[in-house]
């Protein structure tokens, strides 16, 4: 590339799931929410809209306030970020360099080796164990800077608590960044330690739980050391990064904590009978505590079944990665979308 700065040559970007213009897809490729934003959110949205003129407010301070309360914890321990790729790419800015590599799983969220080239940061690729699930120990005392999504993705599994707070624990002088961006569907948040662990830092985001993947909303959970450094990089690179609109979204979402909670449950409730469907296909199904399935059969190869799929207007995730080839990750949709997968799922495994 003949103007590109010669540091990003060798960048490769992230590549999100597909998002095709051709035709209508039931899109189950990139783990949105089958459901749309209840009604005082879009409310929020439009009255929001006659203020575009001024710019948003730089410290956010309504929906920082009524996040903290969310959470359990001070204002000062909260930042809100485009989207929660935002505030992980500025936790990575923050927290790791040489002295201080990146940890991951080698199956895990494929931005961190993204942000980690992006921000020339060393990384290791953890191998999970056999079952795809996280060895705590793995982490205790790595010496460096921890990312871990939990759950897990494309796995879908979680570690507990306890197991998280043992890795936190073991070294404080280093940040372990806990990404939760599934955390609603059934793991267990370690927010209620950000109190306790001035080293852990937590993620979360409004895409997925909240029905806002659009409207790009991210926060991060810490100890005040750990986001006054967050806010730092956040002034340093866009003081503006959430939009007005965004912010409205976000105050009235967390307003309607009942409504969110309903589409979880429902959520779980199509996962687990669209699980066991897929089970007595004869799919590996593995346990997921979050909003999509990682599944694999011997009887159809997993790049096969992607394309088969696509080309009868079910849109699914297939990784070409090492490991997890033969398997598709299919996010839970309506239990009417589900019926339709699993209805062509059955014909592809006859033909
Ligand atoms: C979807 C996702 C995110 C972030 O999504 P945003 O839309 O940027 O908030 C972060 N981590 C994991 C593991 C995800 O799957």
């Amino acid at each position: 590339m003949r103007f590109m700065s010669e540091k990003y040559a060798s960048l490769e970007p992230y590549v999100p799931g597909e998002q095709p213009q051709d035709r209508t897809y039931i899109k189950l490729n990139t783990n949105e929410s089958p459901f749309p934003p209840p009604q005082a959110v879009l409310d929020a949205v439009a009255e929001e809209a006659c203020r575009l003129q001024l710019y948003s407010d730089p410290d956010a301070r309504m929906l920082t306030r009524k996040a903290a309360e969310h959470f359990g914890v001070q204002p000062e321990q909260i930042i809100l970020t485009n989207g929660s790729d935002e505030v992980l790419n500025f936790a990575f800015m923050a927290f790791a360099d040489e002295t201080r590599p990146l940890y991951f799983p080698d199956l895990t969220y494929g931005f961190y080796p993204v942000f980690a080239e992006l921000n020339r940061i060393p990384y290791r690729c953890v191998p999970l164990r056999e079952d795809f699930s996280v060895d705590p120990c793995d982490y205790l005392y790595c010496g460096g800077t921890v990312v871990l999504a939990n759950p897990n993705a494309p796995t879908g599994m979680a570690l507990a608590r306890d197991e998280v707070e043992r890795i936190v624990r073991a070294d404080p002088n280093r940040v372990v960044i806990i990404d939760e961006a599934y955390v609603d569907f059934g793991g267990e948040s370690v927010v209620p330690l950000v109190k306790q662990y001035d080293n852990l830092l937590v993620t979360q985001t409004f895409s997925k739980s909240r029905s806002l993947a659009g409207a790009r909303l991210g926060v991060g959970i810490g100890s005040k050391e750990l986001i006054a450094a967050l806010h730092c990089i956040r002034n340093s690179t866009n003081p503006y990064n959430v939009n007005r609109m965004t912010l409205a979204a976000g105050y009235a979402a967390l307003c309607e904590q009942p409504y969110f909670d309903a589409c979880c449950r429902k959520i779980c409730q199509t996962r687990e009978k669209t699980a066991e469907a897929l089970r007595g296909m004869g799919f590996t199904v593995l346990p997921s505590q979050t909003n999509f399935l990682f599944v694999a059969s011997d009887r159809i190869d997993g790049e096969t079944l992607y394309r088969k799929l696509k080309e009868r207007g079910v849109l699914v995730r297939h990784f070409n990665k090492p490991r997890i080839a033969n398997f598709n990750r299919i996010t839970v949709g309506t239990d009417e979308q589900m019926q339709t997968l699993l209805a062509l799922v059955r014909q592809l495994l006859e033909e």
